[in-house]
């Protein structure tokens, strides 16, 4: 079966979809993207495409700082996804990757000559951080991009390699990722994820002014973690030493789902006398928010169905 990729209004097969070495994006790193996951639900044969509306309204939101007229409404963003999904029909969890790029082959960054692209595309993919055991990370030396340079709100090809930095010198120290701090020295999250701390039965995040990209799975946390658990949340600064002295941190992303940390920079994360969670393990609150969020992506929860966008990729479709 061919695999199709949307580019400019049109369905074409993969092998076509081939952009010029001169793109304007290769050269200055000019597009914006979306990171949106499809859970294949084996029972049903369909895939769940989760919160993807919110996904297409931050994406266009974000256009306007940056000049970018796509042409597209949410929409119609939604309804050539779906189809993408229909004709693709993968029979595994996938990875759809919308991107609104520059196109034209100018020279100069100016992003006012040159026409804009739209593409998705959809790819496998299973976990992207490990989810059961226990993360460790450094806070790097690296500091995030700040609101007046490349804005971090949006997700800006360019600005990722400030996230390339980040997470390359993290593993090449041995660690698995790295939390990142604003320019003035507060936790903004971590290298291509947000994080979330508890301390003392309350769960903390950074605040949407800390330079962070303004998470799909943040927001999901939030109100699972208020109307299911009856958990008190606060967006506020973070500190950077809060971090080693929380009972519990998570990083959370459509790619990184809810993954668990157990050490910052080698100090084993969790409360200082609690024989049910010691220092170094999984915390409670994280594998219940886990277990949770696992459910209302796959449409298990009633409650969040609005979430979940179904696509039917029976056999029949891919004929
Ligand atoms: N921060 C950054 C820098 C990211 O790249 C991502 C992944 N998109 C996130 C946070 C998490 O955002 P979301 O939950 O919308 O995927």
């Amino acid at each position: 079966m061919t695999t199709h990729i949307f580019l400019d209004g049109q369905f074409i097969p993969e092998a076509e979809a081939k952009v010029s070495v001169k793109t304007h994006a290769l050269l200055y790193g000019t597009s914006l993207f979306e990171g949106i996951r499809g859970y294949w639900l084996p029972d049903t044969q369909q895939i769940s495409i989760f919160r993807m509306r919110e996904h297409y309204e931050r994406l266009l939101a974000n256009c306007n700082i940056f000049h970018l007229e796509t042409g597209y409404t949410v929409d119609e963003l939604m309804a050539r996804t779906v189809e993408l999904i229909e004709r693709n029909a993968p029979s595994t969890d996938t990875y759809i990757r919308p991107t609104i790029f520059k196109s034209g082959e100018v020279i100069g960054p100016g992003l006012d000559k040159t026409e804009t692209s739209t593409t998705l595309w959809n790819v496998p993919l299973g976990e992207y951080l490990p989810l059961g055991k226990g993360l460790s990370v450094t806070v790097s030396n690296w500091r995030r991009l700040s609101d007046n340079t490349i804005p971090p709100r949006a997700k800006a090809g360019g600005a990722y390699m400030n996230t390339a930095l980040i997470v390359t010198d993290a593993r090449k120290r041995g660690f698995d990722d790295a939390i990142v701090l604003t320019q003035d020295g507060t936790v903004s999250e971590g290298s291509a994820m947000n994080l979330f701390m508890v301390r003392n039965g309350v769960l903390i995040t950074p605040a949407i002014t800390e330079d962070i990209l303004e998470g799909v799975t943040r927001n999901t946390i939030i109100e699972l973690a208020q109307k299911e658990l009856g958990l008190p949340v606060q967006e506020r600064v973070v500190d950077r030493t809060e971090l080693y002295v929380a009972d519990e941190l998570f990083f959370c992303g459509t790619g990184a789902q809810i993954a668990p940390i157990t050490s910052v920079d080698g100090r084993p994360v969790g409360p200082i006398n609690d024989a049910t969670h010691k220092k170094g393990e999984i915390g409670p609150l994280s594998t219940q928010l886990q277990q949770l969020y696992f459910e209302v992506v796959k449409n298990k929860r009633p409650a969040y169905s609005h979430w979940c966008t179904l696509v039917n990729v029976k056999s029949a479709v891919k004929a």
